[in-house]
């Protein structure tokens, strides 16, 4: 669905909320790849959302964040933007490298469906060099696995899924520089966290960690042992209220 007028506040980044995060009014001012804001501009979205405006400013500057707004306000967006920017900048420095820079975590296999078919709207400007692919489609094995093995700069997977492949030593996570946590209240209650384990203890150094989800209480306890242990700090954004 479309945002209500409602959902976006007239004043986005007037900066009173005294927030340290850099607030932003529009699209433009968002320091992202002209591809995809040529993108965004098609889809006739009038400003970034307050999720938005506070997520992508801090995610290009390469902060952890863990963002809780509720259903519809348009985190998909904001976790999108600065991945993909960031994948792009990658690709222009290491054109000829393929390796899997980004992992989009999700609960369900309708939400990577969902996810899959933004990236395709949000791409359709540097489809050359961008390659996503899902690993949760309903598919045979075979076939999964020879799209893995052109090695897409970004997955979209449930948690199982992930490991499973990279226990096939076919998703690799060496190379990861993002990973994205969609939904990740529902990630946890539903059993993935054992598995989000096994992810984390195979993530390189250095992997900007963006995690979004609508409620966050006791899974922050959670995320914090098990992407945090290392003593680093996301930034909590909640725009909840
Ligand atoms: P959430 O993940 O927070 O539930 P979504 O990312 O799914 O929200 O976005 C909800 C809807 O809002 C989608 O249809 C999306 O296309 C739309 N949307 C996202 N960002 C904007 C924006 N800046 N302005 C208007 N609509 C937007
Ligand atoms: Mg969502």
């Amino acid at each position: 669905r479309k945002l209500n007028k409602d959902d976006v506040p007239e004043a986005v980044g007037d900066g009173r909320d005294g927030s340290a995060a850099k607030m932003v009014a529009a699209f433009t001012d968002l320091s992202i790849d002209p591809r995809l804001l040529q993108a965004v501009n098609r889809e006739k979205f009038a400003a970034p959302t307050p999720v938005q405006a506070k997520t992508i400013p801090l995610a290009l500057t390469g902060r952890d964040v863990l963002a809780r707004a509720k259903t519809g306000s348009g985190k998909t967006l904001a976790y999108l933007l600065p991945v993909l920017h960031g994948v792009l900048r990658h690709k222009a420095g290491f054109s000829k490298v393929r390796e899997t820079t980004a992992l989009l975590l999700v609960p369900t296999k309708e939400l990577a469906a969902q996810i899959t078919s933004t990236l395709k709207t949000f791409t359709s400007y540097c489809t050359q060099e961008i390659r996503y692919e899902n690993l949760s489609k309903t598919e045979d094995a075979a076939v999964t696995k020879a799209r893995l093995a052109e090695t897409p700069d970004i997955v979209v997977a449930t948690p199982a899924r992930a490991v499973y492949w990279m226990n096939q030593s076919l998703l690799k996570s060496d190379r990861l520089k993002y990973l994205v946590i969609d939904e990740a209240d529902l990630v946890l209650s539903y059993g993935y966290e054992e598995d989000l384990q096994t992810l984390a203890a195979a993530l390189p150094n250095g992997v900007q960690k963006l995690m979004m989800s609508a409620t966050l209480r006791t899974e922050i306890d959670t995320l914090n042992s098990v992407f945090f242990a290392d003593g680093t700090k996301p930034e909590i954004l909640d725009l909840s209220a």
